[in-house]
């Protein structure tokens, strides 16, 4: 007798009911969160991963390795399965319109995907429909980010229109040279911002089937360090009636694109009141908390919304829940080495996406519950600082 390590399911017995089959473009953290809700739901997901080390390969998850870039591959991925869907922005919207033009099914659709995936596409989109923005305009050169500039003032914030994410891509710029600098490195233009007064940062999530139906979770707080997300509280701390504007607002955004799927619509808060800074069709790091603090998480959420399946409860499980993400130390060191001692925090459920460790990465996160804010972050931060290595 022989054994090998089995890396694809069985096929599916044919006398039973058929099991739902997913695919995710990407392998993430994202993706590996997904499989944790297919689970119980008897879903079966695939994901194409660029690289065998992804978050959700290391779980287990049945992947294909191959470009996400790559029409074949895309397609050959598609073939097997009933939905397409995604853990990322960053796939060629050409692509997936031809995906979608040869029959397959893709949730979001590649048209409201799209205004997700470049932000000048999606200032022009919300804007046009009368949703609030920050000012803005699209710069090929110094001079017309000058003409902002004598308008609203330096500094300024500068964002490459597609491919960032936790803060690569945006730049906040103080003068003309320091423009130019980066749109030197962008010649098809920059979306350009006034640096905004910004009180507190919000989102408000979203989930939606393709006939319509959806639910928002309560809006929580995402609070931001080095223009990535850090900490994020449930909910948020602020009037119920913006918290209701903020809904409100996520919801109608969400039916002008007509998205599907778990939408994450992430607004600032100033002076004047809400405006929209973007917006991302798929789980979101704002809504990690759901896990554990949401009577359904924003990945099952997902998957339901994906196979067209009934939404659940968004309703928070305690008063309050934070997360707080665990982020590669300077010196290096790997979170995971100090597990054993975060785990004897009472009441912090830590996630380790299993990826390596390098300073400054997102390498997981911690959620607490409590009967108010302040005990749950007291919670989260204390196994945070112990697996970042940094408990006084
Ligand atoms: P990413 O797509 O990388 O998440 P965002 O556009 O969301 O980038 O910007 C990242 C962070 O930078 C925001 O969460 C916010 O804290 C800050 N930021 C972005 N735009 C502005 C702005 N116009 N004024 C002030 N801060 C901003």
């Amino acid at each position: 007798m022989s054994s090998e390590i089995v890396h694809a399911r069985p096929a599916q017995d044919e006398s039973g009911p058929r099991r739902p089959r997913v695919g995710v473009l990407g392998a993430g953290q994202l993706a590996r969160m997904d499989q944790q809700a297919a689970i119980p739901l008897a879903v079966d997901l695939r994901v194409l991963a660029n690289d065998p080390s992804e978050a959700a390969v290391l779980a287990g998850v049945e992947a294909v390795v191959g470009s996400t870039d790559d029409l074949d591959t895309l397609r050959a991925f598609a073939v097997d399965v009933d939905v397409l869907t995604f853990e990322f922005e960053g796939i060629d919207p050409e692509h997936l319109r031809t995906l979608e033009a040869e029959g397959h099914r893709l949730v979001p659709s590649p048209a409201a995907k799209l205004v997700a995936q470049d932000k000048l596409h999606q200032r022009q989109t919300l804007g046009d429909a009368g949703f609030p923005v920050p000012p803005w305009i699209r710069a090929t050169s110094a001079d017309e980010v000058v003409a902002f500039a004598e308008q609203h003032g330096w500094p300024l914030v500068l964002k490459a229109p597609r491919g960032g994410y936790d803060g690569r891509g945006v730049q906040v710029v103080d003068d003309v040279d320091e423009a130019a600098a980066m749109l030197a490195g962008l010649p098809d233009g920059v979306l350009v911002e006034p640096k905004l007064p910004i009180e507190r940062e919000v989102a408000a999530l979203v989930a939606r089937t393709a006939d319509g139906s959806s639910v928002v979770y309560p809006v929580v707080e995402t609070v931001q360090r080095h223009a990535m997300l850090r900490e994020l509280i449930a909910p948020a701390e602020i009037p119920a009636a913006l918290a209701d504007e903020a809904a409100d607002l996520a919801r109608r955004i969400v039916e002008h694109i007509d998205a599907t799927g778990l939408i994450a619509v992430e607004l600032f808060v100033t002076a004047e009141g809400l405006s929209v800074n973007e917006l991302a069709l798929r789980p979101h790091n704002s809504g990690h908390y759901s896990i554990e603090g949401a009577v359904t998480s924003q990945f099952e959420q997902h998957v339901r919304a994906v196979l067209g399946w009934p939404l659940g409860s968004p309703a928070l499980t305690a008063p309050a829940a934070v997360t707080v993400n665990v982020v590669g130390p300077d010196d290096g060191s790997d979170p995971a080495s100090r597990l054993p001692q975060a785990l004897a925090v009472e009441g912090a459920h830590v996630h380790l996406y299993g990826k390596g460790a390098r300073p400054g990465r997102k390498l997981g996160h911690v959620t607490a519950l409590g009967p108010d804010v302040e005990t749950a972050r007291a919670t989260a931060w204390r196994a945070v600082k112990i697996l970042e290595g940094d408990a006084a």
